[in-house]
């Protein structure tokens, strides 16, 4: 065995923790020590024989940085590593992840079973363009196992799922869901953005593949919009075929922040987790606070599934005031450190009003069925000083 299979053999059994840091480098023959950004559209090829051998793949090596560049591999290794999967494809957004998932691996008279709290821009995603396409899609409340199985056709070839899911932070048992699916011969898709492969590893419980909006945790400080599909490799040369002949594809500069938001992950994780069962609890007993939902929270109807499932509850947390509409704008208009916008996964807390934002395109019927009520704020928790959020929140409580 060479130095390098070795150091690959080493790091492919090694903790999450070294994985973080140390997964997927290729070190250029300059010896750099920090990730190399191959900011770079194509590659020079020894001669005429070894282009041809390139382009029809006899040759390993890079052809064009379309679908694939060093430093974009580097991500994704690091990321299959940490997830657990065979190979990762890394995409230009979390919407690029989930939509060349779906072109990769379906095609028109399939069928999609999907949550109906997931990500807003998903379900416009699946009823308004795939549905162009032919392929149909069947949403379900989050933790009725009994409608997802109803839900299942014969042409039923995808579950999707987010868990915990925004805001309300219900938890869908992985596990169950990927038993359902495999019985029905269908894929089992988790979005693991909430959680990351530092919480959940959603492979490991019996998902088929995993994907991310990078926007949020794996960056870490809001400064890149990207995505990644995780899973076995046969699913993964699908979704980079179409990365070669479409192109939603993650620019070396995005791969190399992600990579650097990597190496920190597992103490942000943790950090953002405590911060928010400290304010969840905290939120509990104040006078304007109707209910606070948190999975962290013993009185949570998923408490003891996130328990097992996840390593900690995550930094999302939401509460619904005393009060309405108005009630829940006036306090987050009296905050004054906390950030008013939708990002989340952020160093920097966020804090926001789904029903007129986050899920304005639903219809009132689908708000409400949904638990999105109208007092209803969702806050992310970053990684400030708790006594300040807290005493932020207290500004807002006393604007109610
Ligand atoms: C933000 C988000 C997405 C979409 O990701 P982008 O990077 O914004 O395209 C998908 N799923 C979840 C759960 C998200 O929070």
């Amino acid at each position: 065995m060479n130095d390098r299979d070795e150091r690959l053999k080493i790091l492919a059994d090694a903790q999450l923790d070294t994985q973080a840091v140390r997964a997927g480098q290729i070190r250029s023959q300059e010896g750099e020590h920090c990730e190399a950004m191959f900011l770079t559209s194509s590659y020079v090829f020894d001669s005429a024989r070894s282009a041809a051998e390139r382009f029809s793949g006899e040759e390993p090596g890079n052809v064009y940085s379309r679908y694939t560049n060093p430093t974009v591999r580097t991500f994704e290794q690091r990321i299959a590593a940490m997830e657990g999967g065979e190979q990762a494809v890394a995409t230009s957004s979390g919407m690029a992840a989930i939509l060349s998932t779906c072109i990769a691996l379906l095609k028109s008279g399939d069928h999609i079973v999907c949550s109906r709290s997931v990500f807003g821009t998903t379900t416009v995603l699946l009823n308004k363009f795939l549905s162009k396409f032919g392929v149909q899609t069947t949403f379900v409340a989050a933790t009725d196992y009994v409608a997802w199985q109803a839900a299942l056709q014969d042409n039923t070839r995808l579950l999707l799922l987010e868990t915990p899911s925004n805001p309300l932070s219900e938890i869908i048992d992985i596990k169950k869901m990927a038993a359902m699916a495999h019985e029905a011969d269908c894929l089992l898709v988790v979005d693991n953005c909430f959680c990351t492969p530092v919480l959940q590893q959603p492979l490991a419980l019996g998902a088929d593949i995993v994907v991310h909006s990078a926007t949020k945790y794996l960056d870490g400080q809001g400064r890149c919009v990207g995505g990644v599909v995780i899973g076995q490799q046969v699913h993964m040369e699908e979704v980079l075929s179409f990365m070669r002949s479409a192109g939603p594809t993650m620019s070396p500069f995005n791969a190399w922040i992600f990579l650097k938001g990597l190496e920190t992950l597992r103490l942000r994780m943790e950090a953002h987790s405590q911060q928010a069962q400290h304010l969840a609890e905290w939120l509990v007993p104040q006078v304007g606070i109707e209910k606070v939902y948190y999975a962290g929270l013993p009185s949570h109807p998923d408490h003891q599934l996130a328990a097992r499932q996840q390593k900690a509850f995550g930094g999302v947390l939401s509460f619904e005031v005393k009060g309405d509409k108005a009630a829940a704008w006036r306090f987050i208009d009296a905050t004054r450190l906390v950030s008013i916008t939708a990002n989340l996964g952020d160093a920097k807390t966020t804090i926001i009003h789904p029903a007129t934002t986050t899920h304005s395109r639903l219809t009132e019927d689908e708000r409400l069925q949904s638990g999105i009520t109208d007092n209803l704020i969702r806050v992310a928790v970053g990684l400030e000083d708790i006594a300040d959020l807290k005493a932020d929140m207290e500004r807002g409580l006393n604007a109610l």
